[in-house]
């Protein structure tokens, strides 16, 4: 356990979602100093308690959509003709590759959901678009700890959904108990329910705690809820804007203008919702800069 980062809080800062009903969520990933976690780019935690969820059909490049429900129920479409309910305990994976548009609209109230993003490495991003959903995950268990990995692996235990760079998702729920990391993985963790004890500071739900690498093991003390996210650190500089990922200005420039020119060769129709959707704000009057991955001491 030498060389392992001090754990480091990121607070989580609310987020207006334009819209109909103004929802508002709370925006973890990505921060100045932690553009990545891994190759997880983008962490949003909508709600507890959203009565209403109405995202309409919207594009996304360079990336993966991680949908993981903690509460309610939310209708997914895509342009790949995906039509799918998602549960909690389930996972809807949506890889973008090269384009893919997709709509999600809450069937109950009460939603309480973590979307993420994982970045395409670069040779992953032209791929054709695909959806999965896995209504069955594998169980990490061990004393004190009963875990669904929803992404990657923990321990020995992998979950089915396709990845393109070496991660782990995984919700635990914790009285106290110890969990395998990987030395070469940076983590970090962030609490649904309770609190728990982990790397001598006390979590609530709100922040991010980051854990860095170096760890080949760690202790939770509970009772809690958490989900745990990590990765290789992700090597890139990306560009990040509104829902696309890439590395480039003009890379962007190019998704926002085929998304406003309709252009159905790159991003399909999302059916049943006739021609509403959501336009591309516009960008700002200036070249988009990749987000510098701070150098980190190891
Ligand atoms: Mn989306």
């Amino acid at each position: 356990m030498s060389n392992v980062t001090s754990p480091e809080f990121f607070e989580a800062r609310e987020v207006p979602l334009g819209g109909v009903r103004g929802v508002k969520v709370d925006r973890v990933l990505p921060q100045r100093e932690l553009p990545t976690l891994g190759a997880w780019c983008f962490l949003d935690q909508f709600g507890p308690g959203i009565a209403e969820m109405i995202v309409l059909p919207h594009p996304h490049i360079g990336l993966q959509t991680v949908t993981w429900p903690l509460a309610g129920e939310i209708r997914h479409r895509d342009s790949v003709g995906s039509d799918v309910v998602l549960r909690p305990g389930q996972l809807n994976l949506m890889t973008s590759g090269r384009g893919v548009a997709h709509s999600e609209v809450s069937l109950t109230g009460g939603v309480h959901a973590l979307q993420l993003w994982v970045a395409l490495p670069a040779d992953a991003t032209q791929i054709d678009p695909g959806f999965e959903h896995h209504a069955q995950l594998p169980n990490f268990r061990s004393e004190g700890i009963d875990a669904l990995v929803f992404m990657g692996a923990l321990g020995d235990v992998e979950s089915h959904a396709t990845t393109y760079t070496p991660l782990v998702g995984a919700q635990i729920d914790v009285t106290e108990g110890t969990i395998p990391l990987r030395p070469d993985f940076e983590y970090g963790v962030l609490v649904i329910d309770g609190s728990v004890r982990v790397a001598d500071v006390e979590l609530k739900p709100g922040p991010l705690l980051y854990l860095g690498t170096g760890r080949d093991e760690i202790t939770l003390a509970g009772p809690a809820r958490v989900v745990l996210l990590g990765g290789l650190p992700f090597p890139d500089d990306l560009v990040m804007w509104w829902n696309f990922v890439g590395r480039s200005h003009d890379e962007i420039l190019a998704a926002r203008e085929q998304w406003e020119n309709q252009d159905t060769t790159r991003f399909g129709t999302v059916a049943g919702h006739g021609s509403d959707r959501i336009p591309a704000p516009v960008l700002p009057n200036l070249r988009l800069k990749p987000r510098k991955q701070p150098s980190r001491q190891q």
